[in-house]
């Protein structure tokens, strides 16, 4: 097959004449399809039903520590609950702080924090005259989100196959001491399923940065989010590579069950070390007498360990590897041979990243809506949405039915194929 940059232009006229026929009989077909947000399907969620089933008015509600979880106590979490987190991420359940229902909000929280009262001792960020953070790109819009809404100045570090551009990320740090953190999604990142490699985790952790107060926001959603149960992506301990290298204080890592039982219902967590867990608690105090306790306890009591999140996690894989799967092949097939789009092959996560010719993700986003299919904004895995180059795209493969994802990936690469057609005679 010709790829469309070595199409002459009356070549690229007929190749456009027929997607636009294409394009018309779908715009026809009235559709309301969605791959924007990453959400489980509902088939992953009834896996998880027997949840439910776990805990009723007969069940004993008393921890391993002899808590009563139906009263106040144990701000920290339940052990078992911290043993279960700490397992998730591969640490000790001594570095984790559970909260309540979603790690978005314990990372809020955080930043919150810094600017209200400091980094454990550290002028509070509301004073600076300038609080920046590097935001690896492309990475989590809802992060982004956060530090705009703080009005924190976010600088752009590109991602390689291997995490962010760790010589920029060490010059920045180090020498500028308003950059006070960095959004981390460091397996399976959101959009692209990257994996930071040894030597990335290793850098991070071995950072000298300007500001005393600066912290890796190590946000690990995806941790046993895999595809497959062959090939699964291995991460380091960032907490333990930081004691390692002399920083235990440097990063606050984040996760939760949200895409492990239920979104909105998991536990989310804090793990970090022991100082910035008092620092914090010493806050908690003040907001909260405790979180759900009796939640805490019913994911312990269903999942067990880690093992029995393994399990279950390879169940949901049984569910998205195939969506996965069938978008990929069709990118493939439709796109593989025209030159006009790249993307990575996951092998875990939520999304698949697709880079379109510069100056078309817009065009493409737009086309898709217009023909019933809801994408990601183009720009969203970007600070301030702005995606310099226009070419970004998150697909969200995991909620619609197969079936919708079916017409829905079809739609897709047809917009890809238009507004490339459309560009390329541009030019
Ligand atoms: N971090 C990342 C990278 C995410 O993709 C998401 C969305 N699932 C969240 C955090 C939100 O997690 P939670 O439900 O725990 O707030």
């Amino acid at each position: 097959m010709q790829s469309y940059q070595e199409m002459s232009k009356e070549e690229l006229y007929k190749v456009k004449e027929g997607l636009e026929k294409e394009y018309a009989k779908y715009k026809g077909m009235g559709l309301s399809l969605n791959m924007a947000r990453g959400k489980p399907a509902a088939t992953q969620l009834d896996l998880v039903m027997p949840m439910l089933d776990v805990l009723n008015s007969s069940s004993e509600l008393i921890a391993e520590d002899g808590t009563d979880c139906r009263n106040y106590g144990e701000l920290k979490g339940i052990p078992e609950a911290r043993k279960l987190i700490a397992d998730m991420v591969g640490s000790t359940p001594d570095h984790v702080f559970v909260y309540g229902n979603s790690s978005l909000n314990v990372m809020y929280d955080t930043v919150s924090r810094s600017f209200t009262h400091g980094v454990m001792g550290s002028t509070p960020w509301c004073k600076l005259d300038k609080v920046k953070f590097l935001c690896p790109v492309p990475g989590y819009d809802r992060h982004f989100g956060v530090t705009e809404f703080f009005g924190v100045e976010m600088v752009n570090v590109p991602m390689t196959s291997e995490g962010p551009d760790m010589d920029m990320v060490e010059r920045l740090v180090s020498s500028d001491d308003s950059i006070k953190g960095i959004w981390c999604v460091p397996k399976y990142s959101n959009p692209q399923g990257i994996t930071y490699s040894d030597e990335t985790v290793r850098r991070m952790a071995a950072l000298k940065p300007a500001a005393e107060d600066f912290r890796i926001y190590w946000d690990n959603a995806y941790v046993v989010h895999h595809l497959y149960e062959d090939e699964q992506d291995d991460l380091l301990d960032i907490i333990s590579e930081c004691e390692k290298a002399g920083n235990p204080d440097m990063v606050y890592e984040f996760c939760s069950t949200s895409k492990v039982s239920f979104p909105g219902s998991g536990i989310a967590a804090i793990v970090t070390s022991k100082a910035n867990l008092d620092f914090i608690e010493k806050q908690f105090t003040m907001q909260t007498i405790g979180h759900d306790k009796i939640n805490q306890l019913r994911h312990v009591r269903y999942f067990k360990n880690i093992d029995g999140i393994n399990a279950h996690m390879m169940k949901q894989a049984a569910i998205m590897r195939p969506k996965f799967e069938m978008v990929e092949r069709t990118l493939q097939d439709e796109l593989g041979e025209l030159g006009i789009g790249s993307w990575i092959s996951p092998k875990g996560g939520y999304f698949i990243c697709f880079n379109t010719l510069p100056g078309c993700a817009k065009s493409v986003v737009a086309k898709a809506k217009e023909a019933g299919v809801v994408l990601t904004p183009a720009g969203a895995p970007f600070p301030y949405g702005k995606d310099s180059e226009d070419s970004v795209i998150r697909i969200a493969p995991s909620f619609p039915t197969m079936e919708e994802l079916e017409t829905a990936t079809k739609i897709f690469v047809l917009c890809v194929k238009l507004a490339s057609v459309e560009k390329l005679l541009a030019e």
